[in-house]
C-alpha cells in the first residue's frame, strides 16, 4: 500500500496574487511591452510600497491587479478566485466586493458631504441607511476627520480631502486596497498624517494594500517595498512591520 500523501501546510492564502502577468499596448508599430512575467503576492495586514520611475507600469500593474484591465496572459487571483476565465459582471462583482481604490486626487462627489460620500457606496451594496451612517462615522474617525463629516468637499483641506477619499475607498470592507500615489499631490506634513491614518485602516481591518509612490520616506515605513524591471515585479526591501504610526506626541498636531 503506497504511503498516505503528507498533509498539506497550512500556508496563508494571498489575499491579491498575479501570477506571470504580461501587458503589452499595440498602439504604434511593434507595441510596448509594459509587464513580461509580472508575480506578486499580497498578503492581509500588509503595506507594500510600489516604487519606480515614471512610465515603468505600476499604474498599468494596479489596474490590472483591481481587475480594471485584462491582462494579456497570466492571472490575477483575488482572495483565491482566479479572475481570468470570469465574465466582464462577474469580475465587477469581485471588484466591487473584494477592491478598494484611492488615487492621487480624490474623486469624491462635491455635492455631498464627507460622510455622504462613504455612505454612498455601501448604499448602492444594499446596507441599511442607519448602518451605513455610523460605518461613515467610524472610518472618519479612524483617518482623525471625523469632525469634516458635515462638509462637501470644496469646504475641506486636500490632506482631508484625501482622508476621506481613503475612508470611502473601504467603506465596503474590501480585502485589497490598491493606491496609486495617494499622498503625491500633498506637501510632506500633510502627506505623513494621511498615511498615518491610511496605515491605522490597514491594520485594523487587516487590509492587504499596495501603494505606487514616489515617496520614499513613506516607503521606508511599509513593510515591504517592491520595484518593476524589465516588466517583473521585484523585491527591493523585506522587513518586518515598522511602527507606521508614529508616536502619540506627533499625533495631536493639527493634521492636513
Ligand atoms: P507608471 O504608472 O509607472 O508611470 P504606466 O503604467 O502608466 O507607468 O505606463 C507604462 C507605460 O505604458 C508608459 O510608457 C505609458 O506611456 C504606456 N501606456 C500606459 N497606458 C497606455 C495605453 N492605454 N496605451 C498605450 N500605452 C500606454
Amino acid at each position: 500500500m503506497s504511503p498516505a500523501p503528507a498533509p498539506e501546510q497550512p500556508r496563508r492564502r494571498a489575499a491579491l496574487q498575479l501570477r506571470g502577468v504580461e501587458r503589452t499596448y499595440r498602439e504604434g508599430a511593434g507595441g510596448l511591452t509594459v509587464l513580461s512575467g509580472a508575480n506578486l503576492q499580497l498578503f492581509a495586514g500588509e503595506m507594500v510600497a510600489l516604487v519606480a520611475p515614471s512610465g515603468a507600469g505600476k499604474s498599468t500593474l494596479l489596474q490590472i491587479a483591481g481587475l480594471l484591465e485584462h491582462p494579456d496572459k497570466g492571472d490575477v487571483v483575488i482572495s483565491g478566485y482566479a479572475t481570468g476565465k470570469l465574465s466582464d459582471q462577474e469580475r465587477t462583482r469581485l471588484r466591487r466586493l473584494h477592491i478598494g481604490f484611492v488615487y492621487q486626487f480624490h474623486h469624491l462627489l462635491p455635492e455631498f458631504t464627507a460622510q455622504e460620500n462613504l455612505m454612498m457606496p455601501q448604499l448602492i451594496r444594499g446596507i441599511p441607511k442607519k448602518e451605513a451612517a455610523h460605518r461613515a462615522m467610524q472610518l472618519l474617525a479612524y483617518m482623525r476627520v471625523k469632525e469634516r463629516a458635515t462638509h462637501r468637499p470644496s469646504e475641506m483641506s486636500g490632506g482631508e480631502q484625501q482622508r476621506v477619499a481613503i475612508a470611502r475607498a473601504v467603506a465596503n470592507g474590501p480585502r485589497v486596497l490598491l493606491a496609486d500615489e495617494p499622498t503625491g499631490n500633498l506637501d510632506p506634513t500633510t502627506a505623513g498624517f494621511v498615511f498615518d491614518g491610511l496605515t491605522r485602516l490597514v491594520r485594523a481591518s487587516k487590509l492587504a494594500c499596495l501603494i505606487a509612490t514616489h515617496n520614499h520616506d513613506l516607503a521606508a515605513r511599509m513593510d515591504r517595498v517592491i520595484t518593476l524591471e524589465g516588466g517583473k515585479v521585484l523585491e527591493l526591501r523585506r522587513q518586518p512591520a515598522l511602527a507606521a504610526v508614529r508616536p502619540p506626541e506627533t499625533q495631536g498636531r493639527a493634521e492636513g
